[in-house]
């Protein structure tokens, strides 16, 4: 090599370097779809959630909110709607409220998980079919285990039997808590969910609950899936007399992610844990779930923590 190639090629060096890093910075990212089915679902934070992930992967997410209250498509109109989303080349729809049950029937395939919980809120559309997953249920347990990883969970007391409920009820109890009493408002669907709960762990495990003055004294912790703690359920689900220092909290709602509940239990001293951990930790594992074909990385959960903590106290 003469002296004059080499110093060519070392001149030439940096510039192929700065063109590749170009090139890299302009290249288009490589487009997904996504979106959300449910009913007033306009202040949801998942689709800044899912298209900020994305954006770190290097993936130009776009994640449609898909409103009943706003379109007044009906549960009738779910199988067009999943069928038009497929077609139109969705990589999968996160289902929520009043959906989670009823777009069971449509799908080709369910998760262990999704059977199990009689919930589905994530569906992937992969070689042509529909596969069902819950992700509420692991984004519980692990925000539970992280929070109460050293807490006594012999007894715990939940508060609503709801479509996120079933799912939380179900982390619980496969995340160390030996006995479930189970309060709700609506004592219909509270047996039905106590019966589902029954068949899968057995009956000694779930208690029914109808008074929190009986259930709470004998309890080690309090899990709070039920709306009341938001901005249009202001209050909690029972007397504040009857929390205590030793007694942890698991809180479910997330906007505020400070309510009256853990509030209450805070200023006792109480271990809490809010609802943050379980909407990052169900955001994370369906981002795994929609991108597992075209990713070799994981949702990065403690980015995306940091990022909807950051719009939640905005
Ligand atoms: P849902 O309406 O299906 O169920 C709520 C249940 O709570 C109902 O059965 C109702 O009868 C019961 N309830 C209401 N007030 C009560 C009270 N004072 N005492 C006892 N029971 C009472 O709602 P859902 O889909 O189960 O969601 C519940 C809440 O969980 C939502 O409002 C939302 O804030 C929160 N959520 C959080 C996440 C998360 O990722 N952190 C995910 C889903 C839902």
């Amino acid at each position: 090599m003469t002296r004059e190639l080499a110093k060519t090629l070392l001149r030439a060096a940096p510039i192929a370097v700065l063109q590749a890093t170009l090139r890299e910075m302009t290249a288009p990212l490589k487009k997904v779809l996504l979106g959300l089915i449910g009913a007033g679902i306009q202040q949801s934070l998942t689709p800044a959630m899912q298209e900020e992930e994305g954006r770190h992967h290097g993936l130009d997410v776009h994640y449609q909110l898909i409103d009943c209250n706003e379109t007044g498509f009906t549960a009738a109109q779910l199988p067009a709607l999943l069928q038009a989303a497929q077609h139109m080349g969705f990589a999968g729809v996160n289902v929520t409220h009043p959906f989670k049950q009823a777009v069971i029937s449509l799908l080709d395939e369910l998760s262990d998980e999704a059977r199990l919980i009689g919930a589905v809120n994530t569906v992937v559309f992969q070689g042509g079919r529909k596969i069902g997953y819950n992700t509420d249920c692991p984004g519980f347990a692990s925000a539970f285990l992280h929070s109460f990883a050293t807490q006594p969970k012999s007894h715990a007391v939940q508060f609503g039997s709801g479509g996120a409920g079933a799912a939380v009820a179900h982390a619980a109890l496969r995340s160390g808590v030996e006995t479930l009493s189970l309060i709700d408002l609506d004592t219909a669907r509270r047996d039905a969910l106590v019966a589902d709960l029954r068949g899968v762990y057995g009956s000694a495990r779930i208690r029914v609950a109808d008074d929190a003055r009986d259930a709470v004294p004998a309890a080690q912790g309090i899990i709070n899936a039920t709306p009341m703690g938001m901005a249009n359920y202001p209050g909690m689900a029972f007397d504040a007399a009857l929390l205590r220092p030793d007694l942890w909290v698991a809180e479910i709602v997330y906007f505020p992610l400070e309510t009256a509940l853990l509030r209450a239990a805070r200023n006792l001293g109480a271990p809490t844990m809010d609802g943050g951990g379980m909407a990052v930790g169900q955001a994370a594992d369906a981002f795994d779930l929609f991108h597992q074909t075209t990713l070799a990385a994981r949702a990065d959960a403690a980015r995306m923590s940091a990022h909807f903590r950051r719009m939640v106290t905005a």
